[in-house]
């Protein structure tokens, strides 16, 4: 049997997500399962118990060649090793050995977001371009930087985009920083800068929709609201789309890559709104219109959640050299 198909896994701090991915970039069956809270051992063997899972089920399975896996923290892709994943018990395990040992087939690993940018790059909005930003805001804000089709991760912990510093004395960070990119576009600081002025007594639909619950606000949540015009929320959200467009000249002006893909739950929700504001920001950049350099092309993540799924599995491909 011709060995052309590869195994991605996405483990998330909530699901752990696996999809054998053929040699075209489509993935043929899927598997997911909750990511056990506890020790790492849990955490390991739900793992193991999802790659056989999905060995055992599909009759195609014998026809995997690597496994590639996306791990959310910073992780030497090297020798396939997490340094530092904040929220899953793995931290200092060498993960890639562990699933060679285990499963008897070479492994690749990578940060997740990093991954997700090789995804895109292979399936979706990154396709045919050499040199790709990713920035995606969700909870935090992740970042992955390819540079001549490959990622830039010439030192474990590069390209931590979100960590950027946009501001000058802005936002307290959650790594401790201020004004960091994560600081104002990230849901968390999204969340933070409602409730501040929603204690100042400001009015918002937020309160409504939220059941007056201020602690957690989904994304979803926050569409609804841009919908509806609400002042609060559309002001605040302004001023999200304004830090992405600053990130994206900054980028644009360190790397000039050919796209920056735009992905995570805010743009996945609000993108409608976000992304022609970030767009006509970066458009006005002076400095690059001045020169009549080509256009950079911002766009929107196409994957989803496939994306790591997909790019897990191209990281391994591209280590076969299938
Ligand atoms: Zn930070």
């Amino acid at each position: 049997m011709k060995k052309n198909l590869f195994l991605g896994i996405d483990v998330g701090g909530t699901k752990i997500a696996a999809g054998i991915v053929d040699a075209n970039g489509k993935i043929i069956a899927r598997e997911k399962c909750p990511t056990p809270s506890g020790h790492a051992k849990e955490v390991l063997s739900c793992l193991f118990k999802l790659i056989k899972k999905i060995l055992r089920e599909n009759n195609k399975a014998r026809g995997i060649c690597g496994i590639g896996i996306g791990i959310p923290g910073i992780v030497d892709g090297q020798n396939g090793k997490i340094l530092i994943t904040p929220n899953i018990p793995l931290s200092g395990y060498s993960i890639a050995k562990i699933l060679k040992s285990r499963f008897n087939l070479p492994v690749a690993a990578g940060n997740d977001v990093n991954l997700g940018v090789l995804g895109e790059k292979w399936m979706g909005s990154g396709k045919g371009a050499k040199n790709i930003v990713g920035i995606f805001p969700g909870t935090g804000v992740g970042g992955g930087i390819i540079i001549n089709e490959k990622i830039y991760d010439w030192q474990a912990g590069a390209a931590e985009l979100g960590h950027m510093i946009i501001e000058i004395d802005g936002p307290k960070c959650s790594c401790g920083n201020k004004g960091c990119l994560e600081a104002i576009v990230g849901r968390w600081a999204i969340e933070r800068d409602i409730r501040k002025a929603v204690k100042k007594g400001k009015k918002t639909i937020i309160e409504k929709l939220a059941g007056k619950k201020l602690s957690m606000i989904k994304s979803k949540l926050l569409k609804k609201a841009l919908k509806k015009k609400d002042p609060l929320v559309t002001g605040i959200m302004k001023r999200v789309a304004k830090a992405l467009g600053v990130a994206c000249i900054n980028l644009r002006h360190i790397l000039n890559p050919d796209v920056i893909i735009l992905g995570g739950g805010v743009m996945e929700a609000c993108g409608f709104f976000l992304l022609p504001k970030i767009k006509k920001f970066v458009e006005a950049d002076k400095f690059f219109n001045k020169a009549k350099i080509r256009r950079l092309k911002i766009a929107e993540s196409k994957l989803g959640d496939d994306a790591i799924i997909i790019g897990a599995a191209c990281l391994i491909k591209q280590k076969l050299k299938k």
